[in-house]
């Protein structure tokens, strides 16, 4: 607690402080200067250009979004109404080995490089190029971005069903080099995709070298979250340790029913490999994932919404059973017929789901896809589900406990200096709600509702969102890595 000041820019007043750190709830004044979080505690004799009455109300550090494909969104759709709306201040971009740099104008976008929605135009060559554009037109939330290795092997490799040679390894890694030298904060590979599916592990630590002196993360949708789940992680863990970097599984599930109950195996593992190497993981709070429309892999056995189809958009919302019988086709005829397109795939176990959600160290991701009419409603309501579903409604752990996942975990994890926690001298990331009423709005029949109960949304210092309008706000900043010897 400390008082400098007299007069702020910002001051909230009168709010519960969840800090992010798992630490009890408080009562607090928060006072913002320039930006910056300059004083929480009772400033009630505080002048400030203006004040926000927060009685009843939690103030948070903003939500980070460990796990999205808005590399493009942060550009495109630059006001993030999706993210901002739930109180998401960053997101993590780069995700699942697809980035949006670097890409040539005459490249094609292959499954999943499509996922980030690209345009033919105005492409980015280098990581420093796209970099510099999120500084030049800012996006609504700050962008801690990613290399994707799917993404290099599209960019370096004439075709991608066989393993990188020598030279396109070594083209890759300078990519990688590029990639750091500019501020990326890690790689990330996607080997569940065909795209990188023929990828070795050697390949991947040899691209992958120049994470190491950087201490940048190893970030992956990992070859299978099926039946070799096991054998995946191991391989994740080999890739940590050669790079002696961090490593973070994404979206951590166990996919089809034959491996329901699994993560009663791969969390007791990941706990173990923790003693002795640095791993963390995501989850995003959902028994349905989402991805490009595949007719492949097991992915139709389950129920299957179209989220977005290029050839037939009329089919967006509507289940793929269905279309199929209508067109007197099979699941998989219907599904070739529909790409490229967007589905979403009912395919986990509400246990393994609130075993991974409750498991100590899983960070909040959302993995939305922000395409589309019909997207999956994590996109727009991953944080406020936890936060009013499985904190408050379920009880599966403290609303402190839920706070620290979306915030003060991620930054550790992702090394977000000077966010995740509300403390004196962190960036001022804010969003304050009402715990008692919070819930995600959006559903699979509505999934672009904005969620209820998020007051006010604060991105450096900036009012961004207040009682469910955009301020319009273009406030982010562009989170680099620094580097391990000054961190
Ligand atoms: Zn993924």
């Amino acid at each position: 607690m400390s008082n400098l000041h007299d007069h702020y820019h910002l001051l909230i007043r009168g709010g519960t402080v969840i800090d992010g750190t798992k630490a009890p709830r408080f009562n607090a004044d928060v006072g913002i200067v320039d930006g910056f979080i300059a004083a929480v505690g009772d400033l009630s004799f505080a002048t400030a250009d203006q004040t926000l009455d927060a009685t009843d109300r939690m103030v948070a550090p903003g939500f980070i979004d460990s796990h999205t494909h808005d590399d493009q969104a942060v550009l495109s759709q630059a006001a993030m109404p999706f993210k901002i709306s739930q109180g998401v201040t960053t997101v993590v971009t780069g995700n699942c080995g697809v980035s949006a740099a670097p890409l040539r104008a005459d490249m094609d976008l292959p499954m999943p490089l499509n996922l980030i929605d690209a345009p033919a135009e105005g492409r980015f060559t280098t990581f420093a190029a796209y970099l510099d554009a999120l500084r030049a037109t800012p996006s609504s939330v700050n962008v801690a971005a990613m290399v994707g290795h799917s993404t290099l092997r599209g960019l370096i490799m004439s075709e991608l069903d066989r393993p990188a040679n020598p030279t396109e390894i070594a083209a890759m890694r300078m990519h990688v080099e590029e990639a750091m030298a500019a501020g990326a904060i890690g790689m990330s590979t996607g080997t569940f995709y065909a795209a990188a599916a023929e990828a070795t592990t050697d390949e991947i630590i040899e691209v992958g070298r120049p994470l190491t002196a950087r201490g940048a993360l190893y970030v992956t949708h990992m070859r299978d979250e099926a039946d070799k789940i096991l054998e995946a992680m191991e391989e994740s863990f080999a890739i940590g340790r050669a790079l002696e970097v961090p490593v973070v599984l994404s979206h951590h599930k166990a996919m089809h029913a034959p491996n329901f109950g699994q993560t009663k195996i791969t969390l007791p593992l990941i706990e173990k490999t923790m003693k002795h190497q640095c791993v963390s993981l995501d989850c995003y709070p959902y028994t349905a994932g989402s991805t490009m429309i595949r007719a492949d892999g097991g992915m139709l056995g389950g129920r299957v919404l179209i989220a977005s189809s290029e050839p037939h958009p009329e089919c967006a919302g509507r289940d793929l059973a269905e279309i199929a019988k209508e067109w007197s086709v099979s699941k998989e005829e219907a599904a070739l017929t529909l790409q490229p397109g967007t589905a979403i795939y009912f395919m986990m176990d509400e246990d393994d789901v609130q075993r991974v959600l409750a498991f100590d160290e899983t960070m909040i991701g959302s993995d939305g896809i922000p395409l589309g009419d019909k997207p999956h409603p994590r996109l727009w309501g991953t944080f406020p589900r936890v936060l009013g579903h499985y904190s408050r409604d379920i009880g599966l752990f403290p609303l402190e406990t839920a706070v620290w996942k979306m915030t003060g975990l991620t930054a550790r994890n992702f090394g977000l200096h000077g966010r995740g926690t509300l403390q004196v001298g962190q960036h001022a990331d804010i969003v304050i709600f009402d715990a008692a009423t919070i819930r995600d709005a959006a559903n699979y029949a509505t999934p672009t509702e904005p969620a209820e109960g998020i007051d006010t949304v604060i991105v450096n210092g900036t009012v961004t969102w207040q009682h469910g309008m955009h301020s319009g706000a273009r406030s982010g900043q562009v989170i680099t890595r620094q580097d391990k010897v000054a961190a």
